[in-house]
């Protein structure tokens, strides 16, 4: 009998071909983990520590199963118990402990950092309901608590536990783990994620997301990034914050002495790399720490610190840096507050006429980020045009006293989940083709040989036909919609914000909806899908969906229209939906106000299986571009040179494009008799009003050349033999982005655990 027969009969008394899928589910969990647990851990004097606010990390029954080299085997137990693992995967329910890019990116680094056997693990916090779980009402997005823990999870409890000091109680934690075991390796790391003892989820309000911000005992690990739009959510946010590292300080104090660090020489032990500046009150905490009970100087342990920790930026956006009032510090962490100011004294006597490097500003708000550039080793972007503007615009003050602080590693993915569970079809077309190692070493060039192989061709034509016979089932069961058949799938996912300008793509729709409704018909019928959160507190990004489900819902009901047109709203956009969705897309949508976007992820995944890009030069489409060539990528819009001068000048007027009699009519539209029938009249004057007065994201600046660009896309795609030449190329060249290569830069140049 295998063991996953024993397991079924052991847990639930019955035979394994007559559990229901979430009792295999059960069965398979406990499977895994028996075998990760009997995995030693990494080993190292030197180890890392990856804080993050969030880890995006989906679901892992497959993933497991492929990194631990048993997927096959499973599969066949469980066939031939007449059980099938694609029905069971769908029992798992999501973790929800991201957001979105940073949190996906974390989660890539967790798989290759264990893949390749470097000694490191990620620390955060387990939400109870993550962000929230997305629904549509009256085509408005609402939101609900999305429970995940109410069914057998991968958490394991742990005895470590530590009390964290706030200004008028203090709180204990739980420690919980993960086990992320590499692939094809021996060995594991774990996902180390704090909890509170003391969490009460009774708070929560109904179906809601609504809790008392103020009952701090029972709310600090709910919910990831509650609404900080008020002063109690800002304070709600620095305790979890500081919750977080102070945990991760303790754990980091403690396995460091555990291996005879003397803790002046904590960097010969421990790498702490932040990601973002979410984590950087581990600056401060560590200091804390190390002067309190561990009797180093200020100066000794500040010099640990800063020899210590790592800094990952993610973000350009002004408004995304974090700037805490002293006083909230004051009101939660006074100690902290303290060292926050002795932080500043240093600077201010190094950097006395520099206003823009202090700690503190003249507004009595601590920058974050500018703890987090002084007091670490190392400063890094996420791409190579995000790392070029860091260090030539937004920290150029910071680059020119640490020119050596600063550097790129660009962001990839991990190929086990985004390639080898996410599209097997792409992988048995590779064992066919390629004759190397491409499974280890991410190599897919050998394809470029079969650029002119018309049977290749086809083949991967049929690829992205089964994925989006995929997607069909998964749009139908996850929310009843049908996809077209032989339609060209345009997607475009991520989370809603004018910066990544979702509006653009929706006056392209009406552009297309006008277009047809003047007898203009498209050869091939489109389908146009969007998914993606808006953050609860972002109003206008809000009011984006509401304009998108509008549409969708006008040109579903217009028999003029829907034969050629679809557009499609995915109802909470997660990692399990990308998977289906970057395999079964035809384009990528790309389309960030260049310079706004640090790197991207998602055009990773897409490019990777098989999508063509219609992009912006912006974050790393740059290296997209690069890799494939012009020929097979479409790029529109205005640089990220023009973009940044045309900041600094204040030249753009959004009035002036309005009135272009190509614009107009689209922009008006949102507030039409058309849309006005089905939407919310305040909604959809307030977008308007924003487009044609601010715009502040200049949707407008491109639009026009967005329009030619999808076009010309559109036309390509006409050409099956052309269009699947160039999708060819775009995989091979795709290697480039494993986050293999990203961690291995990490590991050489920041992190350096092996020597
Ligand atoms: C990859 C991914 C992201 C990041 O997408 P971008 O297009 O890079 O913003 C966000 N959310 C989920 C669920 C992802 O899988």
């Amino acid at each position: 009998m295998h063991r996953i027969e024993e397991l079924a009969l052991a847990t639930f008394d019955r035979p394994l071909k007559d559990l229901s899928d979430q009792e295999v589910y059960k069965v398979l969990l406990d499977f895994v983990q028996d075998q990760t647990q009997a995995q030693p851990l990494n080993q190292s004097k030197r180890k890392l520590y990856y804080i993050s606010a969030e880890f995006l990390i989906g679901k892992l029954l497959t993933s497991n199963l492929l990194n631990l080299g048993c997927y096959d085997e499973v599969q066949a137990v469980l066939e031939a118990n007449g059980q099938s693992l694609h029905d069971v995967e769908k029992a798992e329910k999501e973790p929800s402990l991201g957001n979105g890019g940073l949190g996906r990116l974390a989660a890539c680094f967790l798989d290759s950092i264990a893949s390749l056997e470097i000694n490191g693990d990620g620390v955060g916090l387990n939400y109870h309901f993550g962000l929230f779980r997305q629904v549509f009402k009256d085509n408005q997005q609402a939101s609900r608590p999305d429970a995940w823990l109410d069914q057998p999870t991968w958490l394991k409890p742990s005895t470590i536990s530590y009390p964290v000091p706030f200004k008028d109680f203090t709180l204990k934690s739980t420690l919980y783990e993960i086990d992320v075991p590499g692939y094809q390796q021996a060995s594991k790391n774990r996902l180390r994620l704090f909890d509170l003892d003391s969490v009460d989820e009774a708070i929560i309000e109904g179906e809601s997301i609504h809790f008392d911000k103020e009952a701090i005992k029972k709310n600090l690990t709910l919910f990831l990034y509650p609404d900080d739009s008020d002063q109690a959510g800002e304070l709600l946010r620095i305790y979890q914050q500081y919750f977080m590292v102070s945990n991760a300080a303790q754990l980091i104090i403690d396995e460091s002495l555990a291996k005879g660090s003397n803790l002046k020489d904590l960097d010969e032990y421990a790498v702490v790399q932040i990601n973002d500046t979410h984590p950087a009150f581990i600056i401060p905490e560590f200091i804390r720490l190390l002067t309190q009970n561990h009797d180093l100087s200020f100066e000794e342990a500040l010099e640990a610190v800063t020899k210590t920790v790592a800094f990952t930026n993610h973000t350009i956006l002004a408004e995304a840096l974090e700037k805490w009032p002293m006083a909230y510090i004051e009101a939660v962490i006074p100690e902290i507050a303290a060292i926050i100011r002795q932080l500043d004294q240093v600077i201010q006597a190094k950097f006395p006429d520099q206003a823009a490097v202090q700690v503190i500003d003249a507004d009595d708000r601590a920058h974050m980020a500018h703890i987090a550039i002084h007091f670490s080793k190392s400063v890094n972007g996420v791409a190579a045009l995000h790392t070029d503007i860091l260090k030539d615009s937004e920290l150029h003050d910071f680059y020119l006293i640490y020119p050596d602080k600063f550097n790129n590693k660009t962001n990839g993915i991990t190929f086990r989940r985004w390639l080898m569970a996410a599209n097997p079809g792409l992988c048995d077309l590779f064992d066919d083709k390629l004759s190397n190692n491409w499974r280890l070493d991410h190599d897919f060039t050998g394809l470029l040989d079969y650029q002119d192989d018309l049977d290749t061709l086809e083949q991967i034509k049929q690829i992205k036909e089964s994925n989006k016979e995929a997607l069909k089932e998964f749009l139908y069961d996850n929310q009843g919609v049908t996809l077209h058949e032989n339609a060209i799938i345009d997607v475009q996912i991520k989370r809603f914000h004018e910066y990544k300008r979702q509006q653009m793509l929706a006056l392209y729709i009406i552009h297309k909806y006008l277009d047809i409704k003047a007898g203009n018909l498209p050869t091939s019928p489109i389908t146009i899908i969007f998914g993606g959160k808006a953050a609860p507190a972002y109003i206008i990004a809000q009011d984006i969906i509401h304009l998108i489900l509008n549409l969708s819902e006008l040109i579903a009901k217009d028999p003029d229209v829907s034969p050629y047109l679809q557009v499609i709203m995915v109802e909470n956009y997660n990692v399990t939906a990308c998977e289906k969705l970057v395999t079964a897309a035809d384009i990528s949508e790309q389309i960030s106000l260049a310079s706004k976007e640090a790197s991207g992820t998602g055009n990773m995944k897409f490019m990777l299986n098989g999508a063509l890009t219609v992009c912006t030069l912006d974050g790393a489409n740059v290296e997209i571009a690069n890799l494939v060539g012009e020929d097979n990528i479409f790029i529109f819009g205005k640089s990220s040179q023009e973009i940044v001068d045309l900041y600094a000048s204040g030249d753009y007027d959004a009035q002036a494009y309005y009135q272009r009699p190509a614009i107009q009519p689209l922009v008006d539209f949102i507030v039409g008799p058309e849309m006005m029938a089905i939407g919310q009249a305040d909604r959809l004057e307030r977008l308007h009003q924003d487009i044609t007065t601010k715009d502040w994201f200049m949707a407008l600046i491109d639009l026009e050349d967005f329009i030619q660009c999808k076009e010309e896309a559109y036309l390509a795609y006409q050409d099956s033999r052309s269009w699947y030449q160039k999708t060819l190329v775009n995989i091979a060249k795709a290697g480039y982005f494993s986050s293999d290569r990203t961690i291995q830069q990490y590991e050489e140049d920041i992190w350096h655990t092996r020597d």
